[in-house]
């Protein structure tokens, strides 16, 4: 038997040893499961992941892409929000007839909703740098 690399690192960061005269290994880390074989070339590659570890690995991925998602849109709302003259968010929350409340308010709400028009449409607008 070919005498392989002493030292591979897994896709978990973990760095595997390998057992001696045997040609398969399982990673030790929690939630890894990455499975590994000798190959006929000597050396250790990985030949599957375990599906539950996949599917965290899936699920992990899918949460990672909503935060930048949502941290765009969100990004965007805020940066619009500065935006915001300050005079109709005081007559917004101020004012003592509920008419001019709900002026500003609706003032207020087609300034975002116009603001994030090209978010909405998917165009690379100024809030999406
Ligand atoms: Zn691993």
């Amino acid at each position: 038997m070919v005498k392989q690399a002493l030292s591979r690192t897994c896709i978990c960061g973990q760095t595997m040893s390998f057992p001696e005269g045997q040609i398969k290994a399982k990673c030790l880390t929690e939630n890894c499961g990455a499975n590994w074989e000798l190959g006929a070339e000597g050396f250790w590659a990985i030949t599957h992941i375990d599906a539950a570890q996949q599917m965290d690995e899936a699920v992990k991925e899918f949460i990672e892409s909503m935060k930048v998602a949502f941290k765009r849109v969100f990004t965007a709302i805020m940066t619009a929000a500065e935006d915001i003259n300050p005079k109709w968010l005081h007559y917004y929350s101020h004012s003592k007839k509920q008419r001019i409340r709900n002026k500003y308010e609706k003032m207020i709400r087609i300034y975002l909703t116009n603001s994030l028009q090209p978010l909405q449409r998917g165009k690379v607008g100024k809030f999406l740098e």
